[in-house]
């Protein structure tokens, strides 16, 4: 059926969520849909949501109060929820006065068909997994459906996600990632490389390898085990590929070493380590679910920059965490000043519904003390973060052109503001032809800020 009706898609969340709204556009196109930049002009709404953070949920809930009111005037509109948080509600998602489409992120597949039936027809419909923790999702159609990435939009010219593996089977106490995203499975090697190779013919430079537990990635076939290190090297093969990033990792032993081994020995693979410790209690981590002691996590990161040479690492914590005293929180302070992370993302708890910690634990933390907790460890860590981006002044460093930053004006001459970043993602800003967007660069780093180095293009 040939259409052209007119879509608006709007992405909450993480890589995930971004890579997989990338999916449905590609879909959308290819179904001859037309992908518009506003509300207005839509005649159908897709949100793709997130779970991961009440504050994620009820910024949805909002928009969708707005949409309630915009459907008044307009009831052709059609509104589809997609991702977690239509995965994590359901039917209970459909009863709301805007939405007509629920769809959770293992039947994006379904999507298209949903959204004509919607627009023809005006019906309604659910699509979400039952029983999601009984079995890891081995979904063709989800396979198919990702496979045809290459066809899609870039999220950011010449670069592309790739996600290895799906669901997550750790279970840390806070997390609703496991009950939106079903348990975890890799994703089979030979489609992993088929993909990354299709990719590169498009043009792509640098690919994101996805997983919530990246570093677990392990695939049997025959007598061989594959693991993260394998995928590295298999694209580190492929021609057109220049930067290799993968993220996020989990901290354990397995396969760690040979990770770190594929760092330093592949040039193309980046020397980035997103490896998120969220406490530096170890009263905490346990009741996290973290199967790690602080000290374990500092060794880990230890052995890692002894092997990679120049290494950055990033990292998660969660603070306010049930029953988390002044004393764990200095604790997490500790392993902050010891790590010395690039950047830390700090997320205050948040209780989410059907997981362990909200079921079992008391979120006794007030959220005073909880933002108190928030803002101190981000300076804390702002320090550390002063300090690393002191040691690249003077420097030249190459780095990949994501595009003109959000300050500069469409409407500027040749030379516009542009946003890029180092194999080892730090932020560079600095001044340059909107042609570069998607290039490699050379440029000479002129001043630092905790979280931004400004530069100078090298001719
Ligand atoms: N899989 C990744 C990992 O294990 O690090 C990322 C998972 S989650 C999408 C990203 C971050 O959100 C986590 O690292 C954690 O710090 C934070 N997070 C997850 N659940 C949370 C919750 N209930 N409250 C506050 N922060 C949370
Ligand atoms: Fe959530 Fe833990 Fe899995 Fe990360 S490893 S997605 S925090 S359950």
């Amino acid at each position: 059926m040939k259409d052209s009706k007119k879509i608006f898609l709007h992405t909450y969340g993480c890589q995930m969520n971004k890579l997989d709204s990338a999916l449905v556009c590609s879909a959308l196109k290819e179904a001859e849909f037309e992908i518009v930049d506003s509300e207005k002009e839509a005649d159908a709404i897709l949100i793709n949501t997130c779970s991961v953070r009440e504050h994620a949920e009820q910024r949805v809930i909002s928009h969708l109060g707005n949409l309630k009111h915009i459907k008044e005037t307009r009831p052709q509109l059609v509104v589809a929820v997609i991702g977690c948080m239509a995965q994590r509600m359901g039917g209970e998602l459909l009863k709301h006065p805007a939405v007509d489409i629920v769809c959770g992120p293992a039947q994006i597949p379904q999507l298209i068909d949903l959204l004509k039936e919607a627009l023809f027809n005006k019906s309604k419909s659910l699509a979400v997994t039952e029983n999601i923790l009984q079995h890891p999702l081995e979904n063709q159609p989800l396979e198919n459906f990702e496979s045809s990435y290459d066809r899609d939009e870039q999220i950011i010219p010449g670069q592309a996600y790739v996600s290895i593996m799906r669901g997550c089977s750790k279970f840390c106490s806070y997390c609703i990632v496991p009950y939106v995203r079903g348990l975890e499975i890799s994703r089979p090697p030979a489609v992993i490389s088929e993909q990354i190779k299709r990719l590169a013919g498009r043009g792509i430079k640098q690919i994101t390898l996805l997983g919530q537990a990246v570093n677990s990635y392990e695939y049997k076939t025959g007598d061989k085990t594959y693991c993260l290190a394998d995928i590295l090297e298999t694209a580190s093969i492929i021609d057109g590929i220049e930067w290799i990033k993968f993220i996020t990792n989990y901290p354990t032993e397995k396969y760690f070493e040979q990770i770190c081994f594929a760092m330093r020995d592949l040039p193309k693979v980046c020397r980035y380590l997103h490896i998120p410790a969220q406490s530096g209690s170890d009263k905490i981590l346990k009741a996290m679910n973290r199967m790690y002691s602080c000290q374990q996590y500092l060794q880990l990161i230890e052995k890692a920059k002894n092997i990679v040479p120049n290494l950055s690492i990033a990292g998660d914590f969660i603070v306010g965490f049930p029953s988390e005293t002044d004393d764990d929180f200095q604790q997490t302070v500790n392993l902050v000043q010891k790590a010395e992370h690039k950047n830390c993302f700090v997320f205050k708890y948040s209780p989410r519904p059907g997981t362990i910690g909200e079921k079992k634990l008391k979120d006794n933390v007030p959220a005073v003390v909880k933002q108190r907790r928030n803002v101190e460890l981000l300076c804390v860590q702002e320090k550390i973060s002063d300090r690393l981006s002191k040691e690249f002044l003077d420097k030249e460093v190459a780095v990949l052109v994501e595009g003109p930053s959000k300050k500069s004006h469409p409407d500027e001459g040749k030379e516009v503001q542009l946003v890029a970043r180092t194999s080892t993602d730090w932020i560079v800003v600095f001044d340059g032809p909107k042609t570069l967007a998607g290039q490699f660069a050379n440029v000479k780093i002129v001043n630092s800020t905790p979280l931004t180095l400004f530069g100078q293009l090298c001719s």
